[in-house]
């Protein structure tokens, strides 16, 4: 009989009357997951989900990979199938098990029974099952109140299922149960972080990239894509959109006074991420900012930034160290293509000494000379949408 997977839930079963929003929107994210892998079902009994495969070709350790990354799931475990029968049961535990249980000090069986007209209460099993490998491992004691080892036994409808020990899940909320943001994706390591970050919280990201063809190559932009692609593992199907922004960046470079070249592009960044949220129902904006980092990023210049939007600017990485960041992104997987050494629009026209204190009022009349409203409707009605779905472009 074919192995599952079984995934428990987070989050979610502290929900109350709409859990089952939350919990629909979870088996939909897993099917979706799961069908470039191989035929599934997937149910969902007592904050479980069960994605069992349809047919022999399914490979299995893909998915589970694959259910490590989806947000919403607290941990994940394969489980060996077999027959409803104490006898097969053991058997099974006996075989599947062998592994964990040569290398554990001491074990002891779970059991859930989901059937409860299994002729067998849930203790017996686990006495019965507890029994048979005791006696199939004898250098593995028994110990019911510490086990270094438990060996899990799920009676359900059809048949009997064990396991050992989870692995963590990615943990957080349901993707498409928090409401859509803008995520404002530049090549580097911090933004992929702060998507990922506010994705876990089961919000459907739109990337939003600023290209500035040919300050920037067309390799920067490609770099964006993949990294949106390694994401989309986590995120779920996204739809990158491409902002041309070299006139903008010209216009500022020739126009407006060097040290406040760079608050100025940010502030076009924010107005232009905004008309992309409204066009796409979204209520808020991501970036990857972190307090004291750049000259950009002092508690002057982020309120000289969010002051041209209206909407809340989540800022998911505010308060953490470089290291950390850095470790985030090795875990989602984006460290490699984020130290790829591509130019950003944000290295280009670098001022030499930037303004760490701006005020609002002067970089208004810094930015008084330019057409802000016509360059803001000229970029957005310029954009390039590229779609992303597990891991291709579509
Ligand atoms: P990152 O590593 O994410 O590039 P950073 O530390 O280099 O961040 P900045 O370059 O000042 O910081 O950018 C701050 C934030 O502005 C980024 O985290 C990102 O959210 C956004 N951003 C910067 N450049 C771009 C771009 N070309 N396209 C889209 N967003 C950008
Ligand atoms: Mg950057």
């Amino acid at each position: 009989m074919q192995d599952i997977i079984l995934l428990k839930q987070g989050e979610i079963v502290l929900k109350g009357l709409n859990k089952r929003y939350f919990e629909q929107k979870l088996i939909q994210n897993v099917r979706r997951r799961l069908a470039p892998l191989g035929k599934y079902e997937v149910t969902c009994l007592q904050s479980t989900l069960y994605a069992e495969p349809l047919d022999d070709g399914a490979d299995m350790d893909a998915a589970v990979e694959a259910m490590t990354k989806i947000f919403g799931v607290a941990s994940v475990v394969r489980a060996a199938g077999c027959e409803k029968t104490p006898e097969a049961m053991a058997a099974k535990a006996i075989e599947y098990m062998r592994g964990a249980m040569l290398e554990a000090e001491s074990f002891k069986v779970e059991t859930k029974r989901a059937d409860k007209s299994f002729p067998m209460t849930s203790i017996q099993i686990s006495q019965y099952v507890g029994g048979e490998l005791a006696e199939a491992y004898p250098d593995t004691r028994v110990d019911v109140h510490d086990p270094a080892l438990t060996v899990h036994v799920e009676v359900r409808e059809a048949r009997a299922y064990i396991h050992g020990t989870p692995i963590p899940g990615a943990g957080g909320l349901p993707v498409g149960t928090g409401g859509t943001a803008v995520t404002l994706l530049s090549g580097g390591i911090d933004s992929p972080v702060s998507t990922w970050m506010i994705a876990k919280r089961g919000v459907h990201m739109i990337p939003v990239h600023f290209f500035s063809f040919p300050y920037t190559s067309e390799l920067a932009r490609q770099k964006v894509l993949d990294l949106a692609k390694v994401l989309t593992a986590w995120c779920g199907r996204m739809t990158v959109e491409v902002v041309p922004f070299t006139h903008i960046q010209t216009e500022i470079r020739d126009k407006c006074p060097e040290e406040y070249f760079t608050l100025i592009m940010r502030r076009f960044m924010m107005r232009i991420a905004q008309g992309v949220a409204d066009r796409n129902g979204a209520k808020a904006l991501v970036t990857g900012e972190n307090l004291g980092q750049v000259a950009s990023q002092t508690m002057e210049a982020l309120g000289c930034t969010e002051a041209v939007t209206r909407l809340p600017v989540l800022r998911p990485l505010i308060g953490f160290d470089k290291e950390d960041i850095v470790r985030l992104s090795r875990k989602i997987g984006t460290f490699e293509l984020s130290t790829l050494p591509y130019e950003d629009c944000c290295t280009v026209f670098t001022p030499r000494h930037p303004r760490t204190k701006p005020r609002v009022d002067a970089v208004e009349e810094a930015e008084a000379v330019l057409d802000v409203d016509g360059l803001v409707r000229e970029a957005l009605d310029g954009i390039e949408r590229v779609r992303i779905e597990m891991g291709e472009e579509v």
